[in-house]
């Protein structure tokens, strides 16, 4: 389904385009990417889009949470134009057989503990990218190595486009907005603040000028260890570009790790030297 929440002329494409690709259940950090969106282009694509391929047989694809009239409101609010909520069957008709893989850079962290997931997010971001011929695609921190991916994907299939990253929005005692944090108990929730806690523990260890990586993950399995319902799947200080696990950084560090929370996983990154904001992709 294709909503036009504005009037929507014939000229679309000879002005620029920005697109801001969700999977629904939106707050304010899908909308913060939005709004930039909005002060940046003429015109604001979102897509909202749970991608049955990127999330792996065990993994929360049925319960994902989903509010389509209210996201339809939220994304009217933040000056959105127009809105591609597809199903499935229309993103992958019977006989589809043709999917992005990227290489390297999915082979650590969130692409170790969840294979597949990056073929499936490179395969969708890939799509919309063509439906849309956006001229700049909004994408948030939170997900540090997706932008990495999707970045590498456009440089290597020469799309005329910007890849823009966003900060990383967060509740007031630091935890990162996140759809599945509905998933949390109160319990769990206070619990969860354990993730921004060990990132800056980590962070304050960098900036005091430890540049070797080892330290830094004991620093943040150190602190996650205080929690007793936080269960780490990975802590990481790797290479920004690379995303390989640090020696001693070169050029700066991207902090991250996945916890399971109960049932619930969450991820969280801090990265110095903004190199993943820096690297701005432009290829025209
Ligand atoms: P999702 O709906 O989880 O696929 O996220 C859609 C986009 O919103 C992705 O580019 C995410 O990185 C971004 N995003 C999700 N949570 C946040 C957040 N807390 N702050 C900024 N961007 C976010």
């Amino acid at each position: 389904m294709l909503v036009l929440l504005k009037f929507v002329n014939s000229r679309w494409h000879t002005r620029h385009v920005g697109l801001v690709p969700t999977m629904g259940y939106l707050h304010e950090g899908h909308l913060s990417l939005c709004r930039r969106a909005r002060s940046e282009c003429a015109h604001v694509a979102a897509s909202i889009f749970v991608n049955p391929t990127q999330f792996g047989p065990n993994e929360d694809l049925a319960r994902y949470p989903r509010d389509l009239p209210r996201d339809l409101r939220l994304l009217e609010q933040a000056g959105v134009d127009l809105v591609l909520t597809p199903d499935p069957g229309e993103m992958y008709p019977p006989n589809f057989q043709t999917y992005v893989t990227v290489e390297q850079v999915t082979q650590s962290l969130e692409g170790a503990a969840r294979p597949g997931h990056f073929r499936g997010v490179a395969t969708v971001v890939a799509k919309l990218f063509n439906i849309f011929q956006p001229d700049r695609a909004y994408f948030g921190q939170k997900d540090a190595q997706q932008v990495v991916v999707i970045k590498q994907m456009a440089r290597d299939l020469d799309w005329a486009l910007d890849v823009i990253v966003c900060p990383t929005v967060r509740e007031p005692d630091g935890l990162a907005m996140s759809s599945r944090n509905i998933y949390l108990t109160p319990e769990q929730r206070r619990a969860a603040t354990v993730l921004y806690r060990a990132l800056n523990v980590a962070k304050a260890i960098w900036e005091s000028g430890q540049r070797e990586g080892e330290p830094l993950r004991q620093a943040m399995r150190e602190t996650l260890a205080t929690e007793s319902l936080a269960r780490p799947e990975y802590v990481s200080a790797a290479d920004p570009i690379s995303l390989d696990e640090l020696g001693i950084a070169r050029r700066g560090v991207l902090l991250s790790m996945a916890v399971r929370i109960g049932a619930t996983r969450l991820i969280d990154n801090l990265f110095w030297n903004d190199v993943l904001l820096q690297e701005r992709l432009v290829v025209r």
